[in-house]
């Protein structure tokens, strides 16, 4: 189920995109909870040593690690250029301290690219406005204050309890006070507290309220590992793992951890100019087990490949990011609750990283694809959640060499219950042929109807094309269109019936001026490509739209487009378009033709207008069936590449919106591994009139790997199932 995978035939690209890549990849080592990333652990670490070998230049050495030539001489007090075999240098860890402007750069594409808010950039360089100038240095690091330490040290191997101290800056005998140790004996993969918890931090907290993030609990008189496990939603089996616990006793005042981090994922996803080798060294392993592990024929690994430095043991499968239970079960041909007895799971909920037993798995159900024009194997397995080397094996293949017309065994596309329609059998090319009268104009990126865009991709940040109607007549042509959809949506079977009485509006994020999020991203060909948000959500929340209602609900959309709806998007060199088309999905909001009463964001936005298409919207539901989900894949530095999903929570009292809270809890596991919940002061949320309202932050655009997802169908018909699910099984679990 490998999820981060890059098109292996790339051409050159420019600088930035190297830089942005190699601090992305960066960016996606975030531990869970928030607490740290590798990027603060990195800096603390006193570098890594190298051994100079026969025939390495410093140029060389400096590609490796992706560091210049004048850094290690910096880091190594080096006056010349010459370097002698076995002599040892130390190559100081990421992350770049600051960054030299190339031509055609702009502020916000470095921001991006080194994980950084513009604002912190600018304040960092004292900059107020976004002007910079080729060959401007730019500090991306303030270098008199790392406040942020990190909670934990993972042990390496070699490393002795000195070393960690030293690394910290802590005492030895802290370190063992901190992690209950009697003796200096440590052992690689152990997880050390580096962090002291106050003796009764946890003591007068209400149970109610704990954080289900925290991400280290100081053992309390009277716990045990399961109660422990089931507060904090975890398996015993995962604490056990994660703690290196051989047997189920605890102490009180030991500290465990809870979370696993993204180090116990044991995933590297390979940046520009590493080789096999410099990532065996940089983990201390041999490269042939990395090769065995990951199936590797050769010495080829591809930036933005990611390798496992963790082999899974027969009949272990181990989660990875995005993986939702369901989605394992039903690729192992398990049922849910068989996977969750095997494993003493007590929710839905895993971890990336977590092991899970499939017990004696019976042969695996497949499906079929057929090999396209220009497919290559990391894009099928991608599409289908498997490994390219769960792709090989299903199929007996010795090479990667594949052919149009080939046909391949892979994972099958979800399977619901049996009396209704699965989700596989929706015809949704039927449903694209919705035009009510529109003409109907299929394009690579389309189908659109009546009007075209003027572009064939999003080439740069920048473009944009406006609508070329009146509000009000944009607004009868989108009716017109979505109504198309509905009279289509109704001649179909049903999925369930188990959202009957529900209605629940749905909000495409961003639309109309607001484009949202606009990222680079690299398509098959290597050339940049740019990712509008408020285009993709779009698709995502109509394909959402489409299941609920086959589920039973009644569904009403904030936003409408007049020229598409669910969009193919085939080959993956294309991309939408930024349109500023939508309107409000409203009689009442389209009379008027100013900008302003076209969908707008920011601080003079008119975002009260959702709020009242959804209150009209639930003029006559009961209470208890009203539900808002509001869809988008903002940037968000601040949050790990997973899903994220918000309620409200009030910023002075710090009171969450208790049923959005539970609800958001509830589709956690069905989202995937690694998903968050959060609460935070969001306008729509705090004045939606639901009684469950969540925002749903189907990727993180901050991450190169979720835009490029993003632009595949495949799997943003994956996020727009995972939604499903959560809320039928939230409804279902409701009685
Ligand atoms: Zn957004």
């Amino acid at each position: 189920m490998t999820l981060v995978y890059f098109p292996s035939h790339f051409k050159r690209a420019p600088a930035i995109f190297f830089f942005a890549f190699f601090l992305f990849t960066l960016g996606v080592t975030h531990f869970f909870g928030g607490s740290v990333s590798l990027l603060q652990a990195g800096e603390s670490k006193a570098g890594l040593p190298y051994i100079v070998k026969k025939g390495d230049s410093l140029g060389e050495i400096a590609l490796r690690y992706n560091v210049s030539v004048t850094a290690i001489k910096k880091w190594n007090k080096l006056t010349g250029d010459k370097i002698f075999e076995g002599q040892r240098l130390r190559i100081e860890p990421f992350p770049l301290h600051s960054y030299t402007v190339k031509s055609g750069d702009t502020l916000s594409e470095i921001a991006l690219a080194s994980n950084i808010p513009v604002s912190r950039l600018r304040e960092l360089n004292k900059i107020t406005g976004d002007r910079i100038y080729t060959g401007q240095k730019l500090q991306l690091v303030n270098d008199r204050k790392r406040t942020e330490k990190p909670s934990v040290h993972v042990v390496e191997k070699g490393e002795s309890l000195w070393d960690i101290a030293k690394q910290y800056d802590i005492s030895i005998a802290a370190i063992k006070k901190r992690n209950h140790l009697k003796t200096e004996v440590i052992t690689p993969g152990m997880t050390l507290s580096l962090k002291e918890v106050p003796e009764e931090k946890h003591a007068k907290e209400k149970t109610d309220e704990e954080d289900p993030e925290l991400f280290e609990y100081k053992v309390r008189p009277g716990d045990n590992l399961s109660t422990i496990a089931e507060r904090f939603d975890v398996a015993v089996s995962l604490l056990k793992q994660l703690n290196g616990l051989k047997e189920n006793r605890i102490y009180p005042g030991q500290t465990l951890q809870l979370r696993p981090t993204s180090l116990d994922e044991a995933v590297h996803v390979v940046r520009s100019g590493e080789t096999l080798s410099s990532i065996a060294f940089k983990y201390r392993m041999n490269v042939s087990d990395i090769k065995r592990i990951n199936e590797i024929e050769g010495s080829k690994i591809v930036v933005g490949q990611e390798l496992r430095l963790k082999g899974a043991k027969p009949n272990v499968y181990i989660v990875e990011r995005g993986d939702a239970l369901w989605e394992v079960a039903q690729a192992y041909g398990m049922r849910v609750e068989e996977l969750k007895r095997l494993n003493g799971l007590t929710s839905d909920r895993i971890y990336p990283g977590q092991e899970l037993q499939l017990g004696i798995a019976p042969a695996r159900p497949f499906g079929t694809y057929t090999v396209k024009k220009g497919d290559y194997l990391g894009r099928i397995a991608r599409l289908h959640q498997m490994s390219v080397a769960d792709l090989k094996s299903m199929n007996n293949m010795k090479t990667a060499l594949i052919y149009p017309g080939d046909q391949l065994k892979v994972t099958p596309f979800l399977q619901q219950g049996s009396e209704w329609l699965k989700i596989s059998e929706i015809n949704w090319d039927d449903l694209m042929g919705s035009s009510g009268g529109l003409k109907k104009i299929t394009l690579g990126n389309g189908p659109y109807y009546g009007s075209r865009p003027m572009a064939r991709r999003q080439n740069n940040r920048r473009y944009y094309e406006s609508a070329r109607l009146s509000l009000w007549n944009t607004y009868k042509r989108a009716q017109k269109l979505q109504a198309a959809l509905d009279r289509k949506i109704a001649k179909m079977g049903r999925l369930s019936d188990c959202l009957n009485g529900w209605h629940i509006v749905i909000d495409p994020g961003h639309g109309g001026l607001d484009p949202g999020a606009v990222v680079a991203n690299l398509d098959g060909n290597g050339d940049k490509v740019y990712v509008v948000e408020d285009e993709y959500v779009y698709d995502v929340a109509l394909r959402v739209y489409v299941m609920l209602r086959l589920h039973g609900a009644d569904v009403t959309l904030t936003l409408l487009s007049p020229d598409h709806l669910i969009r193919h998007s085939d080959p993956p060199v294309q991309t939408f378009v930024n349109e500023k088309n939508e309107v409000y999905n409203s009689r009442a909001f389209n009379r008027g033709n100013s900008r302003s009463h076209w969908p707008k964001g920011g601080r003079n936005g008119n975002l009260s207008r959702r709020v009242a298409i959804a209150e009209n919207a639930f003029k006559n539901v009961p209470r208890n069936r009203r539900m808002l989900l509001s869809f988008h894949a903002d940037i968000d530095h601040s949050s790990p590449n997973v899903p994220l999903v918000l309620y409200y929570r009030n910023r002075r009292t710090g009171r969450p919106d208790r049923a959005s809270k539970q609800f958001a809890k509830a589709i956690q596991p069905f989202l995937g591994a690694g998903t968050v919940i959060r609460g935070q002061n969001v306008f729509v949320l705090r004045n939606s009139p639901a009684d469950i309202s969540v925002m749903l932050e189907l990727r993180n655009l901050a991450y190169t790997d979720h835009a490029w997802a993003l632009r595949f169908e495949e799997l943003r018909q994956r996020d727009a199932e995972k939604v499903v699910r959560g809320v039928v099984e939230y409804v279902k679990g409701k009685g």
